[in-house]
């Protein structure tokens, strides 16, 4: 292990990437210290890049080092560190991927066994680089997994390149669907096709919907949708008012509405429209808009008359990045996930990887470090 490892500091918005060398790290005896393979900018990233949500206020202390996406191989274990989460022994040079923030343990969602609504939780993007263990997000050659972290060993005939969208957009997709369930046929709407999007389909038509409609304004992500199971498609360049697409939901539903409509488009705005896509007694999921703080009008007897379920959900248990992991071994010759990675840029083009995704093509924007 050479002794000092490359990152790219994040001194807050507008201050930009300063690409720094800093001491590699013991791992934590309860942890590990995993080399990045693999590291992709998620659409949190690009927010907190942006400014769009205040990180000082969330407790983040620059420099910091942003990033969380990723699949890396493990570099050094902890000294009680044996297996991953399934059991499976675990031994320096291990191809990996793990959650990327860790619950306290002993806050009240801990103890009731929620760990995903942990509010003591540490995370990526939230530390300091400058102390150690300094790494502390995936955009540098390590990341240093503190205490009641999941580990997940990677299962063979599944590329970094697929991985590397596990433990955020596919855990999180995993996991809205296990908190809010999809039964057997129902019509389900997805908003939005970008990575979560994709995967919400896929994770929707193996749960057993009968129905997957899904709405982006860029054609070839709605080509894509439908590679990955959706049934049909809506255009918001085809189709660019708000009522004509709920009414085409309504067409697409026999009048009914959809059983369930998912929020993955990343802004408030589509939170107002899908949940005028809900049928009586339906379900709205919301995931996608968390870097925004702004507000939306909400008219309560539409959710009291309509008997309408809501639901936001943030963090995943364990079991939805192991569940993630083995949907990626099962489907990995039969859904094009290699479409969702795109050529990875070297860690020196952190900016412009970040542009990328900012500019929301099809593919996801990685960065490799070998
Ligand atoms: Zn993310
Ligand atoms: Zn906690």
């Amino acid at each position: 292990m050479s002794d000092v490892g490359r990152a790219a500091l994040f001194h807050g918005p507008g201050a930009g990437f300063e690409l720094a060398e800093l001491p590699v790290p013991e791992p934590h005896p309860d942890g590990a210290l995993i080399r990045i393979t693999r590291a992709n900018v998620c659409g949190s990233d690009v927010h907190a890049w942006l400014g769009h949500f205040d990180m000082t206020r969330m407790g983040a202390t620059f420099p910091t080092i942003l990033g969380h996406e990723a699949a890396g191989v493990v570099s050094a274990l902890g000294a009680n560190v044996t297996s991953d989460v399934n059991g499976s022994p675990l031994s320096v040079g291990d191809r990996v991927t793990f959650s990327y923030y860790q619950p306290c343990g002993h806050c009240r969602s801990c103890m009731k066994g929620r760990p995903h609504a942990c509010v003591r939780q540490t995370m990526a993007m939230f530390g300091t680089a400058a102390k150690p263990p300094h790494f502390v997000g995936v955009f540098g050659d390590y990341f240093s997994l503190g205490p009641r972290s999941t580990i997940v060993k990677a299962p063979e005939g599944v590329p970094d390149s697929v991985l590397a969208g596990a433990n955020c957009a596919l855990a999180q997709v995993v996991s809205g669907f296990d908190e809010i369930v999809v039964e057997h046929g129902d019509a389900v709407v997805v908003q939005g096709a970008g990575g979560l999007g994709l995967y919400a389909t896929a994770v929707a038509r193996e749960r057993g919907a009968g129905q997957v409609i899904v709405i982006d304004g860029n054609e070839e992500r709605l080509k894509l949708a439908e590679a990955f199971g959706a049934t049909a498609t809506i255009s918001m360049r085809e189709t660019p008012e708000s009522r004509d697409r709920i009414r085409r939901v309504r067409q697409l539903t026999e009048s009914w509405g959809a059983d369930l409509v998912v929020e993955v488009a990343g802004v408030p705005q589509a939170v107002t429209e899908g949940l005028a896509m809900v049928g009586a007694h339906g379900k709205y999921l919301t995931m996608g808009a968390v870097g925004s703080t702004e507000t939306i009008p909400l008219a309560p007897s539409r959710l009291i008359l309509g008997n309408i379920q809501m639901r936001g959900v943030g963090f995943y248990r364990p079991q939805a990045l192991v569940r993630g992991v083995d949907f990626l071994a099962r489907n990995i010759d039969r859904l094009p996930f290699e479409a969702l990675a795109a050529d990875p840029y070297p860690l020196e083009q952190i900016a412009e990887a970040m542009e990328a995704a900012r500019a929301q093509g099809v593919a996801r924007p990685s960065l490799t470090m070998v």
